[in-house]
């Protein structure tokens, strides 16, 4: 089943223009099995998708996009309001582990920096040995942050997962990740990305995805 994990709504993200009720029919009729909302410091967004979509039947997972000294960190199991800015990542961690969750770095070589370039060799290790996957299809990359990201997750031999991290409607579903098994619960979604049973991919590899929106159009064309 298919699944964007990183979308933003206007309900938490002042900087996304995508209303949860449009999120729902449009990810459904591009042909999503669903979205996980992953709002910047707070879950209130998510939290009204994701009774929208129960409402409307279509999977609406809740998540959270934390930044940290370490950069953005998406976090899938871990249920509070709001987060701090800049939370200290030991310290999410600590939340994420008792909560029996997952931290994911977003798009981690946005810059075009890997950890090692951006950390340093000591921090880059500590953090690849504590996270249990790595978003290495980013919506919002190029394809070189995205390569980057990819080649650190497969030396590190980490899950690998994509998002759109759509901020607008026709951006939904740029990347995605693909589960072996059907997904119904938040507990099964933390599950399948920490054994690594999933696979990302951009949009149009994919001969299922029914998207119309411009981008996709002219990427498939181009093969
Ligand atoms: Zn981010
Ligand atoms: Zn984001």
């Amino acid at each position: 089943m298919l699944i964007d994990l990183h979308v933003h709504t206007m309900i938490s993200s002042a900087c996304s223009q995508i209303d949860p009720l449009n999120l729902v029919d449009y990810a459904a009729r591009i042909g999503l099995d669903g979205v996980c909302v992953t709002e910047h410091e707070e879950m209130e967004g998510a939290e009204v998708a994701h009774r929208l979509g129960m409402e409307r039947g279509f999977r609406v997972f809740r998540g959270v996009e934390v930044y940290t000294e370490f950069g953005d960190m998406l976090v899938f199991g871990l249920y509070r309001p709001r987060f701090p800015w800049k939370m200290d990542f030991s310290d999410l961690l600590k939340e994420v582990r008792r909560a029996g969750g997952v931290v994911i770095p977003a798009h981690p070589c946005r810059s075009d920096r890997d950890f090692f370039d951006r950390l340093g060799k000591e921090k880059a290790e500590y953090l690849l040995s504590h996270v249990d996957a790595i978003e290495v299809l980013n919506g919002g990359n190029t394809p070189e942050a995205n390569g980057a990201a990819q080649a650190m997750a497969d030396k590190y031999g980490l899950p690998q997962v994509g998002g759109s991290d759509a901020h607008l409607l026709m951006q939904v579903g740029r990347c995605v990740t693909r589960f072996e098994r059907e997904l119904e619960t938040e507990e099964e979604l933390v599950e399948e990305i920490r054994a690594g049973r999933c696979r990302p991919f951009y949009a149009h590899q994919l001969r299922e995805f029914r998207c119309n929106a411009p981008w996709w159009r002219s990427a498939s064309k181009g093969g």
